[in-house]
């Protein structure tokens, strides 16, 4: 993994990165290569400094604006029901600090990501470049409800946000036939669940739903 390019001397990071490398792994043991992309992102930049000494443990981390980044364990949970692939293209609603983001580009996918909130989108932006991941990822700022009608359709589209009652309609007409889309819904403090889609047909065929808690889609 590429934390092997850093030594203890240089990353105060190193210790707990292995920790949380090892922990991934047996919890993802069919994923080795999704494991590893997120491991070689260096977490402790895409939250608050205040946060930083907490970046390797598997928990979710406030960000600015009372948003969060999820924990590591969501976001490949969340990957891996995806489906990534090298060149398809994902639409993903809520950039927040840019971390989900960067992983899909790791995976080689073309990622289209829109952020509500214009400080978040533009720190997400300076932040993926500084740290030269922003390769194959195009940022905007906007209301992800209505999707990037420009640049579709879409192989794949995540949403880190929870709509209250359904996934918006646009939403579902910018994804491809045969694509993949998943999404938590439901109300804030209620019961909400992360729902897995394909579309087939033209039409939504229900693959997965399980039980999540994530912030408002507003
Ligand atoms: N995936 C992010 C975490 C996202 S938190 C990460 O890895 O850091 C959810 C994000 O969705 C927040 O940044 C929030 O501002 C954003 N959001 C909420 N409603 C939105 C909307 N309608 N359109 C776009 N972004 C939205």
């Amino acid at each position: 993994m590429a934390a092997s390019s850093v030594t203890a001397v240089d990353d105060p990071y190193l210790f707990s990165r292995m920790r949380l490398a090892e922990s991934l792994h047996r919890e993802f043991p069919q994923d080795g290569e999704l494991v590893d992309a997120l491991i070689s992102l260096p977490r402790e930049l895409f939250v608050e400094p205040a946060s930083r000494f907490r970046a390797y443990e598997d928990e979710a981390l406030p960000i600015r604006f009372g948003q969060s980044i999820s924990q590591p364990y969501m976001v490949l949970f969340m990957t891996r029901l995806l489906r990534p692939e090298a060149g398809l293209r994902v639409l993903e609603i809520g950039t927040g600090s840019g971390y989900q983001t960067a992983l899909l580009a790791r995976l080689k996918m073309e990622v289209f990501s829109l952020e509500i909130l214009e400080p978040l989108y533009r720190e997400a932006e300076s932040r993926l470049r500084a740290l030269n991941l922003i390769s194959g990822i195009h940022l905007r700022h906007g209301d992800g409800r209505l999707g990037w009608p420009e640049m579709s359709p879409f192989q794949r589209i995540l949403v880190t946000a929870a709509p209250a009652e359904r996934v918006p309609p646009a939403l579902r007409d910018q994804l491809a036939e045969g694509g993949v889309l998943v999404a938590p819904v439901g109300p804030q403090g209620g019961a909400q669940h992360l729902s897995l889609e394909e579309k087939v047909h033209g039409r939504f065929k229900k693959v997965l739903s399980i039980p999540v808690r994530f912030v408002p889609l507003v």
